[in-house]
């Protein structure tokens, strides 16, 4: 087993503070009383330490911050409806945060590791965890190159650090439609690339795209194909799926992991839940799909439904796509009756409401046992 260190904050909020934070939370603005860091050192992997949340020391010289090692992870803790901590599909962020890292030059973590550190800051404060159905302790694990030097190549030394803040159901209470600017210049990932990885610099290339969007009034942004510049691939934090009238079948489809995409979470469990028929769908394909086909789709009433997925919003209808002066309105441009369906379907299953697939939701106290971690030594009493 891997260290474990544990100091627990003196100076927590109060509980009227914090009971104002997760009644009302502002995405990524108020973090809990805890983190976890855990430094990697000549080789080797230091202690994994719960701690009071605080700023890191850095100096100007830190390697991140010059050549952009630094990769992420995002995933949610909720409660069951007997109130217990549970975390969705942990293994999977641990091992895509593994394959970030590999393809960044970083250290993977000592196995089980990821899950533990959700476990413990999960536990340490579980008072932070919203009960509200939708909303959930958004969970932030992050790697960086923090060795402070300046040569250009792969640090020597990192920190792994988790942070966590409550989140609202990213709609409220009415899930409504968003609309989406599909970028015909520039790509977020070209094959051989680092678009498959959960990289900080792939996010930073996409913000230039994603502010003419905004100023334009619109939400997102669609990311076509490097080459072709006509393979649709992803949103900028969200994988996109479709759904199509094909005779009497309906279909759903989403672009293949090509290498370029991001491997989400919630796009594979999206998929599986459809293919066990959740939503009612026939079909389930994983094919590539082109603008043109979805432009073409909309004209022939064959493209009944559009939607981005990924973990902070799980599934966000896409109402209108604007094209440079085109604005295409998919369906009614409202949300649709089989995404809404699929939204429900897999927040029911988050939420522990009805049964998903084996292992799919794992109880906190059970990653701590498996972890030999007695869930009292992360308690403040
Ligand atoms: C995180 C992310 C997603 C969604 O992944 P989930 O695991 O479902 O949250 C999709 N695309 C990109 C580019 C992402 O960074």
């Amino acid at each position: 087993m891997h260290d474990v260190e544990i100091e627990l904050s003196t100076t927590r909020r109060s509980e009227a503070r914090r009971r104002e934070i997760v009644e009302r939370p502002v995405f990524g603005q108020d973090f809990t009383d805890h983190m976890i860091t855990m430094p990697y050192v000549d080789g080797a992997w230091g202690p994994l330490r719960l701690e009071p949340f605080g700023p890191l020391a850095l100096s100007p010289a830190t390697l991140a911050l010059h050549y952009g090692q630094a990769i992420f992870e995002a995933l949610k803790a909720y409660r069951s409806p007997e109130g217990e901590p549970v975390i969705f599909r942990p293994d999977r962020n641990a091992a895509r945060m593994a394959a970030s890292a590999q393809r960044m030059a970083m250290p993977t973590l000592p196995e089980g590791v990821f899950e533990t550190s959700c476990a413990m800051l999960a536990e340490a404060d579980r008072d932070w965890i919203p009960s509200e159905h939708g909303a959930a302790l958004y969970l932030r694990p992050f790697m960086f190159a923090s060795e402070a030097h300046l040569s250009v190549r792969p640090a020597q030394q990192y920190l792994f650090v988790l942070i966590a803040c409550p989140v609202a159901s990213y709609f409220g209470h009415d899930v409504a439609a968003i609309t989406v600017a599909v970028e015909r210049r520039e790509v977020r990932a070209a094959p051989g690339g680092t678009g498959a990885a959960k990289f900080a610099g792939n996010y930073a290339a996409g913000f230039a795209a994603h502010g003419r969007a905004g100023a334009a009034g619109l939400d997102q942004v669609l990311w076509l194909d490097a080459v072709e510049h006509r393979w649709i691939e992803e949103l900028n934090a969200m994988n996109v799926m479709f759904v199509w009238r094909r005779g009497q079948r309906t279909e759903l489809s989403t672009p293949p992991l090509s290498g370029t995409i991001l491997d989400g979470v919630t796009r594979s469990s999206l998929l599986e839940l459809a293919r066990r028929s959740a939503g009612q769908i026939d079909d389930v394909l994983e094919r590539p799909t082109s603008i043109e086909q979805v432009l073409e789709g909309v004209r022939s009433g064959e493209l009944l439904e559009a939607f981005a997925c990924g973990t902070a919003a799980v599934v966000a209808p896409i109402g209108t796509l604007v094209d440079g002066e085109h604005h295409v309105v998919i369906g009614d441009g409202g949300p649709g009756p089989v995404t809404m369906q699929l939204r429900r379907a897999m927040l029911d299953v988050q939420h522990a409401r009805a049964a998903g697939p084996d292992g799919w939701v794992v109880p906190v106290s059970e990653m701590l046992a498996r972890a030999s971690i007695e869930p009292s030594r992360l308690r403040d009493r």
